[in-house]
């Protein structure tokens, strides 16, 4: 990709996203919200970019219009597709074959197995057969040790066990990004020391992906490859880091 000219804070120049001048401006009960203020980042794939900031920071909101859940002003451009300027389809078709979600409260269909779950998934974003759908499905259920489980229902599951369905159904689709929003928020800090292992490892395995993982908790950022601090909606700084594995965390 060639070098953009975006004004303020860059990672890289040969960023697969970049995001210019990036405004959500929400408007509620007469009030006005600017969740995120002029942002401008180009973010490179291959690594894990943890965006952290307090509650009310915009730190969702970036996420959500990064996976075209929510619409903003500015633009937005993933490899060749400039997002903000797709219609509605075409964002439904991004969505669903680009973007991986791991949300805070899981959001696994309970009337479907751990194996249906990634099976949807798959079967949404690609157009692969019934058994090819399958395999990569149990495949990336074994990548997060769920394989002897993948017959149970989300019921059947602890939380950490369903983040890391949500994990497998996230990347078992083959999307360009990772989208991780507080996944270990509802969780013990030893399941949520293995989710954001799996996590961490998806990056290693999946060097053409670009993983962004939301967090309001600092000792959480130190798994990062990247740390963005998002203040007030605005980017308060980015930094590169070595990174820590997940294991070693406490928190
Ligand atoms: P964070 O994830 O960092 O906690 P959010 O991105 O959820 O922050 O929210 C940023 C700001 O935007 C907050 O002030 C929040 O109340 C507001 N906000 C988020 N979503 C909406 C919405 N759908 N309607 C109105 N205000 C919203
Ligand atoms: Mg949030």
């Amino acid at each position: 990709m060639s070098a953009v000219d975006v004004k303020g804070p860059k990672i890289s120049l040969e960023g697969m996203v970049t995001l210019e001048h990036v405004n959500r401006v929400y408007y509620m009960g007469g009030h006005t919200i600017h969740a995120l203020k002029d942002i401008s980042l180009s973010l490179e794939t291959g690594k894990l970019v943890v965006v952290l900031g307090p509650s009310g920071s915009g730190k969702t909101t970036l996420l959500n219009v990064l996976g075209a859940i929510d619409k903003c002003d500015g633009k937005i451009t993933v490899s060749d597709l400039e997002i903000t300027r797709l219609n509605k389809k075409q964002l439904t078709k991004y969505r669903r074959e680009k973007c991986g979600f791991i949300f805070q409260f899981f959001n696994l269909l309970p009337v479907y197995n751990a194996l249906e779950n990634v099976e949807y998934a798959v079967e949404l974003a690609s157009k692969l057969s019934r058994k090819e759908t399958t395999n990569r499905a149990t495949e990336y259920l074994r990548k997060v040790g769920l394989y002897e489980k993948r017959h149970h229902f989300p019921s059947q599951l602890s939380g950490g066990e369903q983040q890391r369905v949500a994990a497998a159904r996230a990347m078992a689709k083959n999307p360009a990004l990772l989208l991780c929003d507080e996944p270990t928020g509802e969780l013990s800090v030893t399941e949520g020391k293995q989710v954001l292992s799996v996590i961490q490892n998806m990056v290693k395995e999946r060097p053409d992906v670009l993983t962004i993982l939301v967090t309001h908790n600092q000792k959480i950022a130190q798994i990062g490859d990247v740390v963005i601090r998002l203040r007030s909606g605005e980017v308060d700084s980015i930094e590169k880091q070595i990174s820590i594995p997940a294991e070693q965390l406490s928190w």
